[in-house]
Formats: C-alpha cells, structure tokens, sequence
C-alpha cells in the first residue's frame, strides 16, 4: 500500500522507521533481529537508506591508491524482504548521485516487479566521488529532477521514446526536508521553496531530517504552509545514545542539538546517556502530537535498544 493511503486511513499516528543496509558483505542476523523488534509496533512503512559508491584512499607501500567502492549495498534485497517476510510497506530510497537516469528507470522496474509502491526520492549525500556519465546516459542533478523521472514514469513516459507496452508505474514519492534549512541553501524559505518545487513534481509527502528541538519543526511547517506546500510533513526524530553523538550527529546532520539537552550529555556518565536521548525524544513526541503531528519517523540506524525503551515510554 502507498504511504499516503497509510496517512489517509490511520485513526490514530502512526510511527515509522528507518534503517540502513549492513556494511558490504556484513552479517544480515543483527539487521534481522531489529526489523523483528520494530515489527512489534506494526509499523505503516519501513524506510531503508541507499548508498552510493564512495572514494577511499588506502596506504600501500607504493603511496596512497584511491579506490571507489560502495559500502553498504543490498537495498533492493532488504526491501524485498521486509514486503514478502514481514508484510510491511518497504521504503526504499532512491539518489541522483552515483546513479545514471536509466540505472534509476531499471531500478523502479526492479521495484514495480517487486510490488513495492514507494520511494524516497533524494539526491544523496556527497561522498567525494562523481561518477563519469558517459555514452549518452545522464544524471538527475537535484531531487526535483529524479521526482520529475518517477512522476514521468508514473504516467507511462520511459526514458526511451515510443517504447511498446510501456506500463505505467504508480509509485507513491516521498522527499526529504530540512527544519534547521539544507547546508547548502543560503536561507530557510529558498530551501522551502526547492521542497515546494518537489511536490509540485510530484512528490506525496515530506520526511524530515531530524531535530532535536520541535520549535524548529513547526517554524518549518508554517514557513512551508506559507509557501503554499499542501502535502503531509512527516517529523523525523533521532534518539541520542552517546556522548560522541554530541558531535557526530551536527557533523553528520547539519543539526543542533539544543544547549539543555547538550548540558545534560556531557555531564552525564556514559551509560546514562541513552536514557537521557530517550527521555528527550518522548518530550518531543508528547508535544508534537498534541499539536498534531500526523505521524512520526525514527532514524533507527543500526540499534533498537533506544526505540524499544521510548515505546514503552510513549502513548498513542
Ligand atoms: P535536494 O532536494 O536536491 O536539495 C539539495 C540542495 O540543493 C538544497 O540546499 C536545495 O535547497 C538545493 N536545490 C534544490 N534544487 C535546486 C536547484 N534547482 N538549484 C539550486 N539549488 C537547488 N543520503 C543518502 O546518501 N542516502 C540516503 O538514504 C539518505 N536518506 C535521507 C532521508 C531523509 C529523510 C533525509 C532528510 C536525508 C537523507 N539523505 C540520504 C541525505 C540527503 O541525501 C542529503 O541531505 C542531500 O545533501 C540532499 O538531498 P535532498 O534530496 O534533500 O536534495
């Protein structure tokens, strides 16, 4: 089912999860055992991140040789499994960067063939590597372009013209958002228009990237409803659960973490600190669903300790 009908027929929010592919040739037990646990909670969707091919210098004894590889493949696969093992809509995502055009027409073939009826449509994240486009093939350059493809796609329009039999898809396209503004935007409401220019592609909904602190959610909604953005803006939220995420996460994210939060942290000894992460996500929930929040998305990345002690803290 699409991610909108979830939206359309839920009676209560619904919360959703996020995950991410093991490293290249790692063990799929543990990424196992977490879809088990979130299974509990009989999530809507389940989102699963994609990885593009990246450049790494290794030391030989020649001098340094750089390298490209890709380090966590296996999306479509993860996807396929949770529809057909666990009956939950998979969400896989889809990136402009180190993809061509056509690579990405053959994936969403893979994916309708599949039965999954959803993407998320990014751009990807910058891993140094730019990969030639050659023979004619091209590249999305921005999210909007790649909503553009899929929404084409979806009314029977291929790459390639005049294709016989050509089936349309019919894929529900989410897009990414940003509270705190993208990094590279130079203001929040010209990166709320690039989001608006999305939807008007196509795109069915929102997820955003997460916060830590809500009065940055609901400025970004209001700025976006001003914009005349009509689509669901689903919260994205992340558990804190170390003191290196203090500065790994704003590193990573382009996000603050809010100095009260932050304070506690660092003062705190280390095994409390996910206790801490909790606490502060189910604040967060408490507010955003009173306010009415629809729904709610929670970057799992690769542990379900911290999401399993927030559910039993939260109420629906
Ligand atoms: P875009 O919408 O293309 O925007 C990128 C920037 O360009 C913004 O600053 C925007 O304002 C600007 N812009 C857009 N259009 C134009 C234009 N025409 N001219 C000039 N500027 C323009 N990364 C991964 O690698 N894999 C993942 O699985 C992944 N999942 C994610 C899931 C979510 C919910 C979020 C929020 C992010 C995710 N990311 C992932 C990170 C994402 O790829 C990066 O944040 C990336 O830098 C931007 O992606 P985007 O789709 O928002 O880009």
């Amino acid at each position: 089912m699409k991610v909108i009908e979830h939206f359309e027929k839920a009676n209560k929010p619904l919360i959703s999860f996020e995950i991410i592919p093991p490293k290249r040739g790692g063990d799929m037990s543990s990424l196992l055992s977490i879809i088990d646990d979130l299974a509990q909670f009989n999530p809507p969707f389940i989102d699963i991140t994609s990885h593009a091919a990246e450049v790494i210098y290794e030391e030989t004894p020649t001098g340094f040789q750089k390298k490209i590889k890709r380090k966590r493949p296996g999306t479509l696969g993860i996807c396929a499994l949770i529809q057909n093992k666990y009956n939950i809509d998979a969400v896989p995502h889809i990136l402009c960067r180190g993809f061509t055009r056509e690579e990405t027409e053959d994936l969403l073939i893979e994916l309708q063939y599949l039965g999954i009826d959803n993407v998320l449509a990014i751009r990807g994240d910058d891993s140094g590597y730019e990969k030639p486009i050659l023979y004619g093939r091209s590249a999305n350059p921005y999210a909007l372009e790649l909503v553009q493809q899929i929404t084409d796609m979806n009314r029977g329009k291929y790459l390639e013209d005049n294709l016989l039999d050509a089936e349309p898809s019919n894929f529900c396209i989410g897009v990414a958002g940003y509270p705190e503004k993208h990094f590279e935007s130079p203001n929040l409401r010209m990166d709320i228009q690039c989001m608006k220019a999305k939807a008007d592609a196509g795109a069915d909904y929102v997820v955003t990237q997460m916060f830590f602190d809500n009065s940055a959610y609901f400025k970004f909604l209001e700025v976006s409803r001003e914009e005349g953005l009509k689509v669901p803006i689903i919260p994205g939220l992340k558990i804190l659960t170390t003191k290196g995420n203090l500065s790994a996460v704003p590193r990573k994210f382009y996000v603050n973490i809010p100095e009260e939060l932050a304070k506690e942290v660092a003062a705190a000894k280390p095994e409390h600190v996910m206790e801490i992460g909790v606490n502060w996500a189910a604040k967060q929930v408490e507010e955003l669903l009173n306010k009415g929040a629809p729904s709610l998305h929670f970057y799992i990345m690769q542990n379900s300790k911290p999401i399993m002690m927030l559910m039993k803290k939260i109420k629906l």
